[in-house]
């Protein structure tokens, strides 16, 4: 009996480990995957026990940085690649052109590689050293371009669809723009937490770069919790989102972030449809998020980027508004070692006026 015990167990995880790993599209089925295509997505949900402790209340996290391309935005990258092929602008040996901070390029560089295509990315020159050098690493074609606002023709994303407009058997994958970016969150991330909280979920908040992980999200949870869970905006200083949700004024507030990746100057397509179901927005300091950098690292071994400090930082803050007992869910959107130049640096910190935003038990870290 002991052995037959044991076999009905093993039996038991593996359908577990099935069914975890069961995401459409996304596998095989088995625990098995395809390629790096099959391995992103069905990341692990962290409970942070210090600020849960210290709040009284559930702050989970999800981590994206365990993504094959190492961010939440490997998720985006796929849906908009499957986009482009089921729409048929995107044929073998085609070319992939998008405009991004970074996280996107990473991904569909990723994706292309894996799957033949060629890929070009104009980001704008004001991102990471460590960014532009992995990107390369993987075969994209990178062109940093000054940083311009969107209403100026010369801004990344316009320099990006022209380009893919002046070669054959290519696209501008358009992930502010195109909905199959928050597709992505509504078949895989809300899908996902939903069923690693057994439906236990209170609220959902991120910051946005595209909208595309806040809107998906929300609304697959929304739907499916009739309304019950609720949505945060978590917004950095420059952006014009916080006041848009707050007070329906499209104003900036603050100048700008030391996050990348997030804030955003409009209202994209992703966001847009969905900026009514939120339930309202935090607006966090950088001096916080830094500061959360350093306490994601010291209490919880979590070595990750200031965008998702950021998040932690307006989960604990809903978290608060919601009061004791209620269950939070973020994400941790990327790893800090695309930042670590910057984020971990005395010189950087002390540029931007943030190296007594931490604390004197942390400043340890602060190695380079
Ligand atoms: N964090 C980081 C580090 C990112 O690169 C991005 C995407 N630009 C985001 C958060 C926001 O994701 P989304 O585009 O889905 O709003």
């Amino acid at each position: 009996t002991g052995l037959s015990s044991r076999l009905s167990h093993g039996a038991a995880v593996r359908a577990m480990a099935a069914t975890s790993h069961a995401e459409p599209g996304l596998s095989i089925g088995g625990s098995e995957v395809h390629g790096f295509v099959g391995a992103v997505g069905n990341t692990p949900l962290i409970r942070l026990a210090k600020l849960s402790d210290e709040t009284g209340c559930n702050i989970l996290a999800k981590a994206e940085f365990m993504s094959p391309g190492g961010s939440i935005k490997d998720r985006a990258a796929l849906f908009l690649v499957k986009d482009a092929e089921a729409k048929g602008q995107l044929k073998p040996g085609g070319t992939v052109v998008e405009g991004t901070a970074g996280n996107t390029g990473i991904g569909l560089a990723h994706v292309c590689r894996s799957k033949g295509y060629k890929c070009v990315i104009y980001m704008p020159d004001t991102q990471s050293q460590e960014k532009i050098d992995l990107l390369r690493m993987l075969g994209a074609d990178v062109r940093p371009v000054p940083a311009v606002a969107f209403d100026n023709p010369q801004n990344y994303n316009h320099q990006a669809k022209r380009h893919a407009e002046s070669l054959d058997n290519a696209v501008w994958t358009n992930q502010f723009d195109n909905t199959a970016n928050r597709e992505a969150h509504i078949q895989t991330t809300g899908p996902e937490i939903w069923r690693q909280t057994n439906g236990k979920i209170d609220a959902f908040t991120c910051a946005t770069g595209t909208g595309g992980t806040l809107a998906g999200t929300v609304r697959y949870l929304k739907e499916i919790s009739d309304g019950r869970v609720k949505g945060y905006l978590a917004d950095p200083p420059g952006s014009v989102l916080y006041k848009l949700v707050e007070t329906g004024k499209l104003e900036r507030e603050g100048t700008g972030s030391i996050t990348e990746g997030i804030g955003q100057g409009r209202l994209t397509s992703n966001l847009a449809p969905d900026l009514d179901l939120l339930d309202g927005a935090v607006h966090i300091p950088d001096a916080e998020s830094i500061k959360m950098v350093y306490r994601l690292l010291d209490e919880e071994g979590l070595y990750v980027g200031a965008s998702s400090a950021l998040n932690v930082v307006a989960a604990v803050e809903v978290a608060k508004r919601l009061g004791k007992g209620s269950t939070v869910v973020t994400m941790l959107c990327d790893g800090a070692y695309r930042y670590q130049t910057r984020l971990f640096s005395r010189v950087w910190l002390q540029s931007k006026k943030l190296d007594s935003a931490i604390p004197e038990r942390l400043q340890k870290y602060v190695v380079l």
